[in-house]
C-alpha cells in the first residue's frame, strides 16, 4: 500500500521527510517494501516550498530477506524487495492522514495532500510534476482511475506533488539518508564536526553534494530549526550507510535511507528554452560579452535559433561567475537551467564550454603600405588614412591573441548554490 504526501511544510519550518520517519514508526506493524522515496518536483514552480519535495512509503508484509534501512527511535526499519502480503489500506490511510494532520504547518501556508493507494498513477505525472506545471483536477482524474484514497488540507494542493511522488518509475536514482535530532535539541545549534565531514566527502567518491572545499564549508546540514541533523547524497547505498557512520556528530535519534531523483537532471526539458517556470538543455552561442550588474550577478547574452536570450549566474553562485565572464562572443555552449518569466532570463545551474573563438586584443592601427607612416581610422567601415601621405587603406588593425581563461569542458556552482535535481558533474562522468 502505497502512502503519499506532499506540502506539508512551510517555508519557515519541519521537513517533509520527518513526516515519513514519523509515519514508519506508527505502522511499524508493516514492514517497508522497497525505500521510502523522497522525490524532488520541478524547482521553477511559483509556489515552490524550501525544497520542493514529495514523499511516498510503501507498507506491507516483507517477504525474503530484509535490509536494515534505518533506525526510528531505537526500533530498527527492515525493507524488502518483494511483499508477501499488503497493508490494511484503512489502516495505512487513517495512521497518514493523523500524522500529515498532527504535523503539517498549516498556518504557516503549508496545503497538504495525502494519496493512498495500490497500485500508482500513470508515469506521466511524476514527468509533467518535475518539467512543469500541473493542475490538480488532471491529478484528481488520474487518481480516480486507480481507485486511491485523497485527503486534502487547506487547498489539498499536495495532492499534486504527492501523486507524482508515487508516479515515479526511476531511469536514474540516487539514496539519501538522513538523520534526525531529538526534539528537545531541534532549535539548538547543531554538533557536527567539520572536519569528519571532509574526510567523508574525500574517501566516499560515491557520496555527492556534502563539502565545499574551497571555501571549507559543509552543505549537508539546514542552517533552519527543522529536526534534521544532516542529510548525506550519493550512488551507492552501502558505501552511503559507511560514509554516514564515519561522521562525528551528536547522537541522531533516527535515520532513514531515502531513494531519491536528486542529482538525475530529470528537470531538464532538452530544447531551446520557451515557457518560464521551466528548466531546459540547449546549446547556443555567446552573443555579447558578459556584463555585471547590480547585486553582483553576471549576464551574457546568448543566441538561439529563435533570437536572443539572457543568461544569468546569480551572485550565491561565487566563483562560477567568474567562468560565465570569461565567455565571449562566438563562444559555443551548453546550457542547464531555469527559465525565469520576469524578468526573462535563463539562470545557469551547469554549463558546457563546447568552443570558445580566438580572443584577439587591437594594439594600434596599420602602418600604411606605400610610406610605412602611422595612420588615423576613418571611423567604422572606413579604413586608414596615413597622417603622413594622405593614402588610404582598407587593412586590418594590428592585433595580438589574448589568451582565453576559459577552456572547453564542463563547469558547475559550488555546492552551496545547487539544485536538488541538478545532477554534479562528479556523476555525469558514469
Ligand atoms: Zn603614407
Amino acid at each position: 500500500m502505497f502512502a503519499a504526501f506532499d506540502d506539508t511544510d512551510s517555508t519557515e519550518s519541519m521537513c517533509t521527510t520527518f513526516l515519513a520517519t514519523e509515519l514508519v514508526k506508527a505502522l511499524r506493524v508493516y514492514d517497508l517494501i522497497g525505500l521510502p522515496r523522497l522525490v524532488r518536483l520541478n524547482p521553477a514552480v511559483p509556489w515552490k516550498t524550501r525544497g520542493n519535495g514529495a514523499l511516498c512509503v510503501r507498507f506491507g508484509v516483507g517477504r525474503g530477506q530484509g535490509q536494515m534501512v534505518g533506525e526510528i527511535d531505537g526500533i530498527p526499519i527492515y525493507s524488502y524487495e518483494r511483499m508477501y502480503e499488503e497493508a490494511d489500506r484503512t489502516t495505512v490511510l487513517e495512521t497518514a492522514e493523523r500524522i500529515v494532520q498532527k504535523w503539517s504547518r498549516t498556518t504557516e501556508g503549508a496545503s497538504p495532500g495525502l494519496v493512498v493507494s495500490e497500485g500508482k498513477p500513470a508515469q506521466r505525472l511524476y514527468w509533467e510534476a518535475v518539467r512543469g506545471i500541473v493542475e490538480k483536477e488532471d491529478t484528481l482524474r488520474e487518481l480516480q482511475k486507480i481507485g486511491a484514497d485523497i485527503v486534502g488540507w487547506e487547498g489539498g494542493r499536495g495532492i499534486i506533488g504527492a501523486s507524482a511522488a508515487m508516479a515515479w518509475r526511476p531511469h536514474d536514482r540516487t539514496y539519501e539518508i538522513i538523520t534526525y535530532r531529538s526534539p528537545d535539541r531541534w532549535g539548538t545549534p547543531r554538533h557536527l564536526e567539520d572536519g569528519s565531514v571532509r574526510d567523508m566527502d574525500l574517501k566516499y567518491t560515491t557520496t555527492f553534494n556534502n563539502y565545499d572545499h574551497r571555501t571549507d564549508r559543509r552543505a549537508i546540514s539546514p542552517h533552519t530549526n527543522c529536526p534534521v541533523l544532516f542529510g548525506v547524497r550519493g550512488d551507492d547505498p552501502t558505501e552511503l550507510m559507511n560514509a554516514v557512520f564515519s561522521l562525528r556528530s551528536e547522537t541522531p535519534a533516527r535515520w532513514l535511507m531515502f531513494l531519491s531523483n536528486q542529482g538525475t537532471d530529470d528537470h531538464l526539458i532538452s530544447a531551446e528554452p520557451t515557457l518560464p517556470d521551466r528548466s531546459y538543455d540547449f546549446k547556443a552561442t555567446v552573443a555579447e560579452a558578459p556584463r555585471t550588474i547590480a547585486g553582483g550577478h553576471v549576464i551574457v547574452p546568448v543566441s538561439i535559433s529563435t533570437g536572443r536570450l539572457e543568461a544569468a549566474a546569480y551572485e550565491p553562485t561565487k566563483e562560477f561567475r567568474e567562468l560565465v565572464r570569461a565567455l565571449r562572443p562566438g563562444d559555443r555552449v551548453r546550457l542547464f537551467g531555469e527559465l525565469r518569466a520576469e524578468p526573462r532570463t535563463l539562470n545557469i545551474e551547469k554549463m558546457q564550454v563546447i568552443s570558445t573563438v580566438i580572443e584577439r586584443q587591437k594594439v594600434s592601427n596599420p602602418r600604411c603600405p606605400e610610406c610605412g607612416g602611422s595612420t588615423k581610422s576613418m571611423g567604422s567601415g572606413g579604413g586608414y588614412r596615413c597622417k603622413k601621405c594622405g593614402h588610404r587603406n582598407e587593412l586590418e588593425a594590428e592585433s595580438v591573441e589574448v589568451p582565453r581563461t576559459i577552456v572547453p569542458g564542463w563547469y558547475e556552482p559550488p555546492v552551496c548554490a545547487r539544485r536538488h535535481l541538478g545532477k554534479p558533474l562528479k556523476r555525469m562522468r558514469s
